[in-house]
């Protein structure tokens, strides 16, 4: 069983992406930071909406990447404004209260389990903050878009996943929260899927293998398939 990461094995808190990029901006033009965070915010929605937004997921990157469209002047100081952006996050990444135990119960009822999340944060990021929330060994492999060509809802994406972990597509169940990246991509990479529903992500028509409110419900789905 495989999982999207934000919104499903993670709490979303996206209220102020401004904010985060501020910390950036206050590295490279600590003097008038606010116009440099602006366009930090507006390069990070238009290298989301490229990719994922009105893309079909072609193309990937990293958060240096967005910083450096915008921070162009060589002298300035691009690692350290990634450092104190990235370091910005840390208090506002949360995980969902009961995904260890729920990672923990599918593990118990024989299934591996996986972690595929479209980001441009480096890995060693994503893999502290699961570490710190005892998620990290109950995921057998984690597969970061930041380090692919692809992102969802690309098949190469989940293909990246499914080959780290050495099985078919069609063995696994994909589970996520957005209907057009994780359960028509995973569809289209022969996955099947669980769509975790009520989030605020936009709307796409698709019919997943089964639907529910909560990651807590998944148990019981692979019970029912049992
Ligand atoms: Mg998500």
């Amino acid at each position: 069983m495989l999982f999207d990461w934000g919104g499903t094995l993670s709490t979303s808190n996206n209220d102020d992406l401004l904010g985060m990029w501020r910390h950036a901006a206050l590295v490279l033009a600590p003097a008038d930071p606010e116009p440099l965070a602006q366009r930090l915010l507006e390069a990070e929605h238009a290298w989301w909406d490229e990719r994922v937004g009105v893309g079909d997921g072609t193309g990937s990157g990293r958060t240096e990447d967005i910083i450096r469209s915008v921070a162009d002047d060589t002298h300035l100081d691009v690692l350290g404004a990634l450092a104190a952006y990235h370091g910005a996050w840390d208090a506002r990444v949360g995980h969902e209260d009961c995904a260890a135990e729920v990672l923990q119960g599918i593990r118990d009822r024989g299934w591996r389990t996986g972690l595929l999340s479209n980001t441009h944060w480096p890995r060693d990021q994503h893999e502290r903050w699961l570490s710190e929330a005892g998620l990290l060994g109950l995921l057998d492999a984690r597969v970061y878009t930041s380090d692919l060509r692809h992102m969802k809802p690309h098949a190469e994406a989940f293909l990246a996943l499914t080959s780290a972990l050495g099985v078919e597509p069609a063995q696994c169940v994909f589970v996520g929260d957005r209907p057009r990246d994780d359960i028509a991509g995973a569809q289209g990479a022969g996955l099947r899927t669980v769509l975790l529903t009520g989030r605020d992500v936009p709307a796409f028509d698709v019919v997943p293998d089964a639907a529910v409110p909560e990651l807590s419900d998944l148990p019981a789905v692979l019970d029912a398939w049992a």
